[in-house]
């Protein structure tokens, strides 16, 4: 395991995102707006009439608010003269205004109805989005800590910010309409009214659109704590680690820890929360301020004789009115900054470049020449020294290759350069004559088979995990069996109670929980799976079969293999001396090399090795 490096500091780390002024506020809408069009073209624009018919209500509810005073006025002095027309009249107009609350109320549950259906869809969407970008990446970049932090703060709100941010985006417009609509009538009365009503809520705004950037640097700061929290979540509440932890008694402590995170976090949180929501408080009383002046000016121009009291009730309303869609527009602003914010850094992992596989060979120059590897040096990235230093090698069809070697001397790394994982900082490999890098993806991976000691148990059925070793025929269960015999695992898996079909793990319902020397076994039958491949590696694997065990597996898979290059990574002297050629790697260097026969008349250091082991067996 490697150790992440330390976390990001706090300077460096905003600024990759950091929104571009104030305009920034912005800079995803469109980009947002286009994700949700794409998702739902029906909805979205169902969304946009109801949200622009819901903007142009509150003007009308208060133009015929005014028409009903001003009705009742009319009627109440002409009460002598007539009547039932006059009542008539009033009650029409309160009819309307009931049927434009009618209308409103109509379209708001229709937008959040439409926001509801779209809101799924678009969570899954960009969800599918993060995974998809996932299977494209580098294994070099799921082991960078700071591109793994971009990856885990997009997933973590990737079903809320998108659809969050286009709903601002429409509320926005919204009230943007019903101020226009507001303001159109209020100018009637001065345009200064209309001047004042935006004013006021410029302050609050400000301070929003602050605090919204601070929440979310802050977010960005500590994605690397609470990785460690949701890490240490794991590590308490999983099955997989539950056996060491009670045993060790880690629990308590590895809990202290977790609240510690919590602390260190809450007070951060606590302090920014009471800064803006007091901020908040009084930027929105200068805004009630500048409301109530508003209010009396119009009272007071009402009781000097310059308007009706129709006008007056009108003005009252659409002041409150507009000052409601202010509000509510610059909240809605502040919300769209971290909105945006979320998703600068969304499409800043979406957008990561991924390092193209140029390669389109299907075919080497040489073919039958097996592998090469040519003065192949590797460093992994951000580590001091090499992994493999002046690796050079051949290996032919038909011929089996054992690395030997202490942990850490590098035998996985050839793995991971010779399956392309990793591409070597130095030297070349070559495969029938032509460099790992020319060759085509698809064609390459289906020319190896490899399997790792740390090879993936899959929570799935028995028959899936063994037909993981080939993805066409995952589900096919004749060729599970063929394999399941090949890598020895058919006897246990008869016994299981559902045969094949037996869900392994323990996640999910009914799950079998098999022993080590089981899964090794599973393992061995995925890499029987992968019927195509000419280049088979074993990378121990079979540590937990004993050692006996072990070499007749591995007779048996060399015998199923004969024609093709097989290549194992063990511990065990009986396995490797089966092979044709032996590597002894030691600090990345390949020290010794030969058969068993020649390394054992050399009498160095694979001599020594073997002599000791085979003391322990006797
Ligand atoms: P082996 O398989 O022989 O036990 P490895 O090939 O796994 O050894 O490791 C070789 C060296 O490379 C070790 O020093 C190890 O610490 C380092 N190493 C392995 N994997 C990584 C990685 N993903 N990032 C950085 N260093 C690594």
């Amino acid at each position: 395991m490697r150790s992440h490096p330390p976390a990001e500091k706090p300077a460096s780390s905003g600024e990759a995102t950091n929104p571009r002024g104030f305009l920034g506020v912005f800079a995803y809408s469109r980009r947002a707006l286009d994700l949700v069009w794409t998702t739902n073209r029906a909805l979205s624009i169902a969304l946009a009439l109801l949200t622009l018919f819901a903007g142009l209500l509150p003007a009308g509810i208060a133009y015929v608010g005014a028409l009903i005073v001003d009705a009742v006025v009319h009627a109440a002095g002409v009460h002598q003269r007539t009547g039932a027309t006059e009542i008539n009249r009033v009650l029409m107009f309160v009819g309307l205004e009931a049927l434009l609350m009618a209308a409103m109320a109509f379209a708001q549950r229709g937008i959040s109805l439409a926001q509801n259906l779209v809101r799924a869809q678009l969570g899954q969407r960009v969800n599918v989005m993060i995974l998809e970008k996932a299977l494209t990446l580098d294994l070099t970049q799921f082991e960078d800590s700071e591109f793994y932090d971009k990856l885990a703060r997009a997933r973590r709100e990737a079903s809320s910010r998108p659809l969050s941010l286009v709903m601002r985006t429409f509320s926005v417009l919204q009230n943007l309409v019903s101020l226009v609509s507001v303001g159109g009538l209020l100018v009637g009365f001065s345009p200064w009214a209309v001047v004042l009503l935006v004013l006021a809520g410029l302050p609050a705004f400000l301070a929003e659109a602050k605090f919204s950037g601070a929440a979310f640097k802050l977010m960005r700061w500590r994605a690397p704590e609470s990785r460690m929290q949701l890490y240490l979540e794991s590590v308490l509440a999983r099955e997989d680690h539950a056996k060491e932890v009670k045993l060790f008694e880690l629990g308590p402590r590895l809990l202290d820890r977790y609240r510690d995170i919590f602390s260190q976090l809450y007070a951060d949180d606590r302090s920014l929360t009471i800064r803006r929501d007091s901020w908040g408080l009084g930027l929105g009383l200068v805004g009630t301020a500048a409301l109530y002046g508003g209010y009396a000016w119009i009272a007071v121009r009402t009781v000097l004789g310059a308007m009706s009291l129709g006008q007056m009730t009108m003005y009252l309303m659409l002041l409150r009115q507009g000052q409601t869609a202010v509000t509510a527009a610059l909240t809605a602003v502040g919300g769209m900054y971290e909105d945006n914010l979320y998703l600068s850094n969304l499409y800043e992992y979406l957008e990561q470049p991924v390092p193209v596989h140029a390669g389109t060979a299907v075919k080497g120059t040489v073919p039958g020449d097996g592998i090469r590897f040519e003065n192949v040096s590797f460093v992994y990235p951000g580590a001091g020294s090499a992994a493999l230093t002046d690796i050079t090698l051949h290996i032919r069809p038909g011929q089996s290759l054992a690395l030997v070697g202490e942990n850490g001397s590098g035998k996985t790394t050839l793995i991971k350069l010779l399956t392309r994982l990793y591409n070597p900082t130095g030297g070349r490999i070559l495969l029938d004559g032509t460099d790992l890098r020319d060759w085509d993806d698809g064609t390459l991976r289906r020319r190896t088979g490899v399997i790792f000691q740390d090879f993936t148990r899959y929570q799935m059925i028995v028959g899936q995990n063994i037909g993981a070793g080939d993805v066409r025929s995952f589900d096919d269960e004749v060729r599970w069996r063929r394999a399941a015999e090949q890598g020895l695992a058919a006897d246990f898996v008869g016994q299981l109670p559902g045969g094949y079909h037996t869900q392994l793990g323990k996640w999910f319902k009914d799950g079998r929980e098999l022993s080590g020397g089981q899964w090794q076994k599973i393992a061995l039958a995925r890499a029987f799976m992968r019927s195509d491949a000419d280049i088979l590696v074993l990378d121990e694997p079979t540590a937990a079969i004993d050692a006996s065990a072990e070499a007749e597996v591995f007779g048996h898979f060399r015998e199923l293999t004969r024609n093709r290059i097989a290549i194992v990574i063990s511990h065990r002297f009986s396995t490797v001396r089966m092979t044709d050629q032996i590597l002894v790697l030691e600090e990345g260097r390949i020290v010794e090399r030969g058969s068993h026969e020649s390394l054992m008349a050399a009498d160095g250091r694979y001599a020594k090795l073997f002599t000791l082991q085979a003391r322990g067996y006797r």
